[in-house]
């Protein structure tokens, strides 16, 4: 039985101060004790039932990180208030001066950049390896290495990471598997497939409305609590703390992501098979022409399918952008960066999420400047959206009347 998590997450019930059907929200920053040994003990770490302040632990945001627990199935999970948050914290949380990570090349730009860029302040080195080869990975692996790092479905590339894989090389040097899995929750499971911490950007597909930045960090209680730690956690001291308010939102959003899921699964399959059969140079984990198929078969919840994300190449940047100015007017979607909104939204990754990776390097891992990344929404009629977007790609010379010509 592959592990299904929207039964776990359906299951939870906290109810509100008055039996209301959600839990209510926490509308404080601070918190009375009773006696002043209690609050000594909170702070040194004993913080069982205890809430000292908000920056370190809200009700709100334990409901939200019990929820994400259960969607992962790892013994805990601390919410953040953005997606970079919390890979910010479990990066620091994980390596010291001078320590080196091994991570996919193709990764979300901020993550990229932050490894790349910032980490050079505290000498700590990333080697960027095509995540699909083990044995890449592997080589690339010395003794100061804290960590491999890997989105499950990568963006914008949908490369499949082979999460068992991955899993057992980290096992064998004692290090930590860092699993983002922002593009495909409920439909990959990384920690039963071996991940330690599996990390998610809200933002996307778990809200799904398009209406705040979130995050979270889920592993085990152990690792979680140390990110909270009041004297050396890189959660609790950075400061990415999520408001409660705003805890309460995603939560009552979660408990839709199994239908979303779904369906934004089933339009973006309908799309990508139309338009490879039109000839297009289409990107979906969804395809057998895609190189991760039978992994992301054989790692998947079937039930939720290949996820929302697909990539198109029409040719130039200039063809991309006419052709999503076109898509925007005809209200087909977005011109915008992000994903998992009920509407669809694109954008030219080279040009906009994925910038901060040199263009050399862009070419070397096949981010095509024509190449635009969609998000496929909620469409009710997805055959009528299909033959809408077509039309707009006739009139572009994207397709001719039978062929594709890019
Ligand atoms: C958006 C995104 C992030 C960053 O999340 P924010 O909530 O914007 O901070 C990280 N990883 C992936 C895969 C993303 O798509």
């Amino acid at each position: 039985m592959p592990f299904n998590a929207s039964d776990k997450i359906q299951e939870l019930h906290n109810f509100g101060e008055f039996g209301g059907v959600n839990p209510s929200i926490s509308d404080s920053s601070t918190y009375t004790f009773l006696s002043a040994k209690t609050m000594f003990d909170t702070f040194e770490g004993n913080t069982e039932g205890c809430y000292l302040y908000s920056r370190h632990s809200s009700p709100s945001n334990l409901y939200l990180g019990e929820a994400l627990a259960a969607l992962e199935g790892t013994e805990t999970a601390n919410v953040t208030a953005s997606g970079m948050g919390a890979i910010t914290a479990v990066i620091l949380q994980l390596c010291n001066a001078e320590d080196h990570i091994v991570s996919s090349r193709t990764i979300y730009g901020g993550t990229y950049a932050f490894m790349k860029n910032f980490l050079k302040k505290f000498k700590i080195n990333t080697s960027f390896v095509d995540i699909t080869k083990l044995e890449a990975v592997e080589k690339a692996i010395t003794p100061r290495t804290k960590m491999i790092y890997c989105e499950s479905v990568s963006n914008p590339l949908l490369e499949v990471a082979d999460i068992k894989g991955l899993a057992a090389l980290a096992k064998k040097y004692k290090i930590p598997l860092v699993v983002d899995n922002t593009f495909s929750p409920l439909s990959v499971a990384p920690a039963h497939l071996g991940a330690d911490i599996v990390i998610h950007s809200l933002t996307k597909f778990i809200n799904g409305s398009s209406d705040c930045v979130a995050g979270v960090v889920c592993g085990t209680k152990d690792f979680c609590l140390a990110l909270k730690d009041v004297n050396n956690g890189a959660g609790m001291l950075l400061g990415s703390t999520l408001d409660s308010l705003r805890a309460s939102s995603i939560l009552k959003n979660m408990r839709t992501l199994h239908i979303r899921m779904k369906k934004h699964s089933e339009n973006a399959l309908y799309l990508a098979q139309h338009f490879e059969k039109d000839g297009l140079r289409v990107v979906y984990p969804g395809l057998a022409s895609h190189p991760g198929h039978s992994l992301m078969k054989k790692q998947m919840v079937s039930e939720y399918g290949y996820g929302g994300i697909m990539t198109l190449d029409v040719g130039s940047l200039e063809k991309a952008n006419l052709l999503m100015e076109q898509m925007q007017k005809m209200n087909l979607g977005y011109l915008a960066v992000s994903l998992g909104f009920y509407k669809t939204l694109f954008s030219a990754p080279g040009t906009s999420t994925s910038s901060e990776i040199p263009l050399e390097e862009q070419t070397e891992m096949g981010l095509s400047d024509g190449l635009i990344r969609f998000s496929i929404g909620l469409d009710n009629d997805i055959h009528r959206t299909y033959k809408m977007m077509r039309s707009c790609m006739h009139q572009l010379g994207i397709l001719t009347k039978n062929k594709v010509s890019v």
